[in-house]
């Protein structure tokens, strides 16, 4: 690997426990994304070197490394939890590249000061569903932590059942988490929580700067990527499963795959964590918890912002007006991306009515969320309407939305043009085909675990571009099977 450089390490001894990886024993390639590796400017050869091998496995450092843990708090399941961190997770440092600094962590390279009771491991069921969905949220556009390797070993790790293990190498341009905030600000350590924010914004939130009040505009501007991020998991029928602030990123990125799930059925009161016995975090609920999770990063920076502003009553009003972009850029963002699945050029008046209409005959029916979006767009293509018709059983309320949509279609000029064109282009760009369903991610791990790794190379490939055709990979983009439903994600991983 090129020489790693270290940012995070110079933020000093407050921020982390140094520590050298405790890596796997015997180690496999299970899967390496080329994408990512070439964005890095790994080569080809090295990744598939066996240097490579053991530095993914955490039993070699590359140079320039400062491995450490960095610890945190945060919020669980909405309460107070105190000291959390890195229990499993290792930064080696970041690599520059011409596309940007990233920070690369190994994720299962062992204990840590912070893992509390856990054992520092990940299994390689866990590692391989973190590793697709964070390629496949990049595949969908949508804002998230990458994944660069998983390297097996059939070293144990005792879950519900003894499961082998893994490591992950993630990346992404920080792994900093609302709950970093949250910890300094819960022990009153004021000057950590400075030069965290300081060194945040000089990094990442440059434009913040300026500001009369900078951690104010910090605390805006994660509202808003928040809000981004969230309206394109609620397009496209994500379910993180865990909205925990610890797994709230400072840089709006998905982050820490667990229990997530992709909407088969629509549901909006889904829950996709098999622990969630309250559905604090359904899939419906997912807004309001983003918002309820960056209200406690505003609670965290408060200090900050009261330093600048002068007085508790101006930090707080100012506060409160830094978290209202999420309230207006939220349906905002969520408003556009419903927008072009159904193929608008622009928001009309009655536009709102006509998303609001297809989602009630969707939840109604519990349609497949992501099949009717494809099968819409498809239709739009082929002028025939029959497939998508076909998937109500009240198809006189379908016909009557159906028809609504259509007479809005044909009063955009030039529909009979390039328009309809544009919109249906529009559409297969927008509704993908391939979403990473937990049965697929079953099926590739279950093979894998007998060291076949076909499925999960043969998923990476298409989930990295998921709104082409893969006509060869037709049965991906199925109904689930009837076990799918069975399938119970737990946090356990
Ligand atoms: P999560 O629910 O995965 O976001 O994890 C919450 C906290 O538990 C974090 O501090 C993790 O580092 C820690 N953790 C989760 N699993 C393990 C494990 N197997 N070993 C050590 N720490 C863990
Ligand atoms: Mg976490």
């Amino acid at each position: 690997m090129k020489t790693l450089v270290s940012h995070f390490a110079t933020l000093g001894k407050n921020f982390y426990t140094s520590l050298a990886p405790q890596g796997l024993p015997d180690p496999y390639s299970v899967c390496t994304s080329r994408a990512m590796a070439n964005e890095l400017g790994l080569s080809e050869e090295w990744m598939a070197s066996s240097q490579a091998l053991q530095a993914f496995a955490g039993n070699t450092v590359p140079e320039g490394a400062h491995s450490l843990a960095s610890v945190y708090s945060g919020h669980q399941f909405g309460v107070w939890a105190g000291q959390l961190g890195d229990g499993r997770a290792l930064l080696l440092g970041e690599l520059e590249t011409i596309n940007g600094s990233f920070e690369i962590q190994l994720k299962g390279a062992g204990r840590t000061p912070y893992s509390r009771m856990g054992d520092g491991r990940a299994v390689l069921r866990s590692s391989i569903r973190e590793f697709l969905c964070s390629e496949a949220m990049h595949g969908l556009g949508i804002p998230t932590t990458r994944a660069l390797s998983v390297v097996g070993s059939d070293m144990l790790a005792r879950r519900e059942t003894n499961e082998t293990t893994a490591v992950v190498t993630r990346v992404a341009p920080s792994f900093i988490r609302f709950g970093h905030f949250e910890h300094f600000a819960y022990r009153g350590d004021n000057e950590p929580l400075k030069q965290l924010a300081d060194c945040v914004i000089e990094r990442y939130y440059p434009e913040c700067q300026p500001n009369a009040n900078p951690y104010a505009a910090l605390l805006a501007a994660v509202s808003t990527r928040t809000a981004t991020m969230v309206a394109a998991w609620q397009a496209v029928g994500f379910c993180h499963g865990v909205m925990n602030t610890d797994n709230m990123s400072i840089l709006g990125l998905t982050i820490d795959y667990g229990p997530f799930q992709f909407l088969d059925g629509f549901n909006p009161a889904h829950i996709c964590n098999h622990s969630d016995e309250q559905g604090r975090y359904a899939y419906n609920r997912q807004p309001n918890i983003a918002y309820w999770n960056l209200f406690c990063l505003g609670q965290a920076l408060m200090p900050l912002i009261e330093q600048v502003a002068g007085s508790a009553d101006a930090a707080q009003a100012s506060a409160l007006e830094a978290l209202e972009p999420f309230k207006t850029e939220f349906p905002a963002a969520l408003q556009s991306k419903m927008q072009v699945k159904l193929g608008l050029p622009d928001m009309q008046e009655n536009d709102k009515v006509l998303i609001e209409d297809v989602l009630k005959l969707l939840a109604k029916e519990r349609t497949d969320y992501t099949i009717f979006w494809r099968t819409l767009s498809t239709s739009q293509a082929s002028h025939n309407f029959e497939p998508v018709r076909d998937m109500f059983v009240d198809r006189a309320a379908f016909d009557m939305w159906l028809s609504q949509y259509q007479q809005r279609l044909q009063a955009i000029s030039g529909w009979e043009g390039r328009a309809a064109v544009a919109c249906s282009d529009l559409m297969l760009k927008s509704n993908p085909k391939f979403v990473l369903r937990n049965h697929l991610a079953q099926t590739a791990i279950e093979k894998a675990q007998v060291k076949d790794f076909s499925e999960v190379a043969r998923l990476l490939k298409v989930l990295e571009t998921p709104f082409d055709e893969h006509t060869d990979c037709q049965t991906l983009a199925g109904f689930p099977p009837d076990w799918a439903s069975h399938l119970e994600i737990s946090c356990s991983s």
